[in-house]
């Protein structure tokens, strides 16, 4: 599902990589976001979720483009991805945020905060406020408007995130940091109150509590102390944008949003770049394909259980950085620029 602006551009760089890596592998591509609607009329087509529910992963791109505020609610690009999440239940969403030791220079952050930087933020995908109900724009009685949208959390719904966050952290440094607004909000009072109680099942695993508007300065402060965040969808969509440019570009960093639904190997799952369609730069052989290609490493740990061939992947992508190819993004004076196809090139020669 390639989608829109520099979703196809970086995807296909991707693509490029699996053919390199599993010749073998069976892929079928389907429309979303504007060209879903280019395609069907609406963002999320049919035919693309049943051949979605058919994959044992998907690859994403990224979805939107101009003019899609002016659209209706549901006619947006982005509601394919809100859609595909809540029908495969893809609740986690892992987002790594590494540097690699190449890049330490690109970063906007002085090299001894970030230099070694690497954690994982879990984002809670398919509630809070981004789906509770009430939601919407109003007129009051007194003929003013309003706006309303609902923050709403099941104790289950916390709890399967949870888990998910302690079973993440016993395969890395053993440190879970819940992030919440419990002070204020009593949705994250009880998102806590679960956080604990779960966590009492891990008692290798070390749980710590910071509210979120703490947790997003320390994250610029001190962000090696952090191992796996795990947080509601709302906060985690902005800490992880945050947690980003510690590693020098958005157009670096992969995700995987995972659910309850299995492949024979491993766990049906949703690969994407964290960043956008950056209509920007669409089209312009400059968008750096490191994250759609990353973001196929992870699919092919999570998804076909091939932890030795994601391992490849990173490596060639370490390799390309080590041997001073740069995207715009990333680039730094003395190193080689190239565009978004010659980076794909140079990965899938580096394997
Ligand atoms: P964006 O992530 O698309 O772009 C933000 C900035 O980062 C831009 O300057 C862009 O040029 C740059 N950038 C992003 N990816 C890059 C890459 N791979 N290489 C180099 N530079 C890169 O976010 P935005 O500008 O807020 O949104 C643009 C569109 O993307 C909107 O329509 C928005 O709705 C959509 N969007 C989609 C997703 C998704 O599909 N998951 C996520 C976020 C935004």
């Amino acid at each position: 599902m390639a989608g829109d602006g520099i979703g196809p551009e970086v995807t296909t760089q991707a693509v490029k990589v699996l053919r390199a890596v599993l010749p073998e592998a069976e892929t079928v591509e389907a429309p979303v976001g504007l060209a879903g609607i280019d395609a069907r009329g609406v963002p999320l087509p049919d035919e693309s979720l049943a051949l979605a529910r058919n994959c044992d992963a998907i690859l994403f791109g990224a979805v939107g483009g101009p003019g899609e505020e002016a659209l209706p609610r549901d006619k947006r690009p982005g509601t394919s991805l809100l859609l595909l999440r809540e029908a495969l239940q893809l609740y986690a969403n892992f987002r790594p945020a590494f540097l690699f030791p190449e890049l330490v220079g690109a970063s906007s952050f002085k090299p001894e905060v970030v230099e070694g930087v690497d954690l994982v933020i879990l984002r809670e995908l398919t509630g809070d406020i981004y789906f509770g109900q009430p939601r919407g724009i109003e007129t009051d009685a007194s003929g003013q408007r309003y706006g309303v949208n609902t923050m709403r959390y099941t104790e289950s719904e916390i709890e399967r995130v949870a888990h998910a966050a302690f079973r993440a952290a016993r395969q890395r440094r053993g440190k879970v940091c819940s992030v919440d607004k419990a002070n204020v909000l009593e949705t994250m009072q009880l998102w806590r109150e679960v956080l604990i109680r779960v966590g009492a099942e891990y008692p290798d695993v070390e749980l710590t509590h910071l509210f979120v508007d703490a947790a997003a300065m320390m994250l610029m402060r001190t962000p090696k102390r952090f191992d796996v965040i795990v947080t509601g969808n709302m906060f985690g969509d902005i800490l992880s944008d945050a947690a980003a440019m510690l590693t020098g570009s958005i157009g670096m960093l992969p995700s995987a949003s995972l659910g309850e639904g299995r492949t024979s190997v491993g766990q049906m799952g949703l690969y994407e770049p964290i960043h956008g369609s950056a209509p920007d730069i669409a089209g312009r052989d400059i968008a750096n394909p490191l994250a759609a290609i990353l973001s196929f490493a992870m699919l092919l740990r999570h998804s076909l259980g091939m932890g030795d061939k994601a391992k490849r992947v990173e490596h060639a992508v370490r390799k390309v950085l080590a041997q001073g190819y740069r995207t715009q993004d990333i680039f730094q004076p003395g190193k080689t620029m190239v565009g978004t196809a010659a980076m794909g090139d140079a990965v899938v020669q580096a394997l």
